[in-house]
């Protein structure tokens, strides 16, 4: 039994392209941000395919795509420090809430006792009943 002869390797293409596709870091698709520097209007664009997320920059005749993907992360790193930011404030504001909430408590428990002193009624719920009658 002879050897298939394995010269047809297939062999991985290695394609030298300007680096112009990179990672979303939106949607975290490889190779799915493509970028595109108009030299003539000075700006920088850049779009995922998989989620739509876009980007505009200002460039200048030494901005590369990698330029404009930095830029973009930069950006997005800005967005979500701020995004944690209210969140934060966000809880704070929720622990004030919660303060408010036990002092509206207190209140209630202060206003209960007054009540209960001038009128017992919750020692004796059927007393209501013969008021009625
Ligand atoms: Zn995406």
């Amino acid at each position: 039994m002879g050897k298939r002869k394995s010269a047809r390797k297939p062999q991985a293409r290695v394609k030298k392209v300007l680096d112009t596709q990179f990672d979303c870091v939106s949607c975290f698709h490889e190779k799915s941000i493509n970028c595109k520097l108009d030299f003539d209007q000075k700006v920088g664009h850049l779009q995922c395919r998989m989620c739509g997320v876009t980007y505009t920059c200002a460039i200048n005749y030494l901005s590369h795509a990698v330029d404009v993907y930095h830029d973009w992360i930069d950006a997005c790193e800005a967005v979500n420090a701020s995004a944690k930011a209210g969140r934060s404030s966000a809880s704070d504001r929720d622990r004030g809430d919660r303060d408010r909430d036990r002092d509206r408590e207190r209140e209630r428990d202060r206003s209960r006792d007054d009540g209960d002193r001038e009128r017992p009624r919750r020692s004796k719920p059927y007393d209501r009943y013969d008021d009625d009658d």
